[in-house]
């Protein structure tokens, strides 16, 4: 995480704990799904998002719910094309979130484009989310369904902005690329990952991690959905376009438990469980999200 970013997320998870006091059930306003959501999933939402102070009065927040039937289908998005260069893979870091496994961006040598986007973006890191149970764990939902996991590749607009801490900042800068995890046979490209893992168990522990290309991750179905969001981490700008894929990937039961291994706490401290670090739903507002493929009877 760069300067910029690592600043507002501190500030942000720093006036989370701050204001435990506040007297709103936590958890209890955020949800835009009340009958989506049960209390046990309302019980597990992190600390960080326990608090006013993190919610801003934007009208493109992230993570929504994406209604199937109510998506448009739009015949001019393109495919979206993928190219990455393993050798681009840097290391894996635990920022006391999520883990991210970040890369060398600064050439075009990692790229998505095509899709919904006029430019082309560069691969940045990318990192999941997921619950402590197999109930939920994602943070964008299908017909109010979660996932155990969402996988999310971040990509920053290199045409027209110098650095990604500007790109950050800009309603075009930020492409994220969705992916759902869902429970079924192992996945061979992700158990790379999952053996590096208990190398960083801990809050800022970081490892070398090269030679790694994500496209293995990645559902060989091309359909997507894509709307215009934000962050789903602070600072929340309103930077992103989303492409969410409609296809999980299949990951197994012991994949989903190395995640769960991983804390939220650095060495010395107390072991807090790095569990449920997704964001809660946001309420759609005035926009539409628009579908790769024709409109189809969810499955
Ligand atoms: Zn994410």
């Amino acid at each position: 995480m760069l300067p910029l970013l690592r600043r507002a997320w501190v500030a942000a998870v720093t006036s989370s704990s701050s204001s435990s006091s506040c007297s709103s059930r936590p958890g209890s306003r955020r949800c835009s799904l009340g009958a989506c959501c049960s209390y046990r999933l309302r019980d597990a939402l992190h600390p960080l998002w326990q608090s006013p102070l993190t919610i801003p009065g934007g009208t493109r927040q992230s993570p929504i719910n994406i209604q199937w039937r109510d998506s448009v289908y739009d015949p001019f998005l393109k495919p979206l094309k993928i190219s990455y260069d393993p050798t681009t893979c840097l290391h894996i870091w635990n920022n006391g979130y999520s883990f991210l496994v970040e890369f060398d961006d600064s050439a075009d040598r990692s790229i998505i484009v095509g899709g919904p986007l006029e430019n082309q973006y560069r691969l940045k890191q990318f990192h999941f989310h997921w619950g402590a149970v197999n109930d939920w764990g994602s943070e964008h939902t299908v017909d109010c369904k979660f996932y155990p996991a969402e996988l999310h590749l971040v990509h920053w607009n290199a045409v027209e902005y110098p650095s990604f801490e500007e790109a950050v900042m800009e309603g075009n800068g930020l492409a994220v690329i969705g992916v759902f995890l869902k429970l079924g046979a192992r996945h061979e490209g992700l158990q790379t990952l999952v053996d590096a893992l208990p190398a960083v168990r801990h809050k800022d522990t970081v490892i070398e991690f090269d030679v790694f290309d994500p496209s293995c991750l990645l559902p060989s179905c091309p359909d997507y959905w894509t709307y215009a969001g934000s962050l789903t981490t602070p600072p929340l700008t309103e930077s992103v376009t989303w492409i969410i894929k409609k296809k999980p990937i299949e990951v197994d039961e012991d994949q989903l438990e190395a995640f769960r291994t991983l804390l939220f706490s650095s060495h010395g401290e107390e072991e807090r469980r790095m569990v449920d670090n997704f964001r809660p739903l946001q309420p759609l507002m005035d926009r539409t999200v628009r579908s790769s493929f024709r409109p189809q009877l969810s499955p």
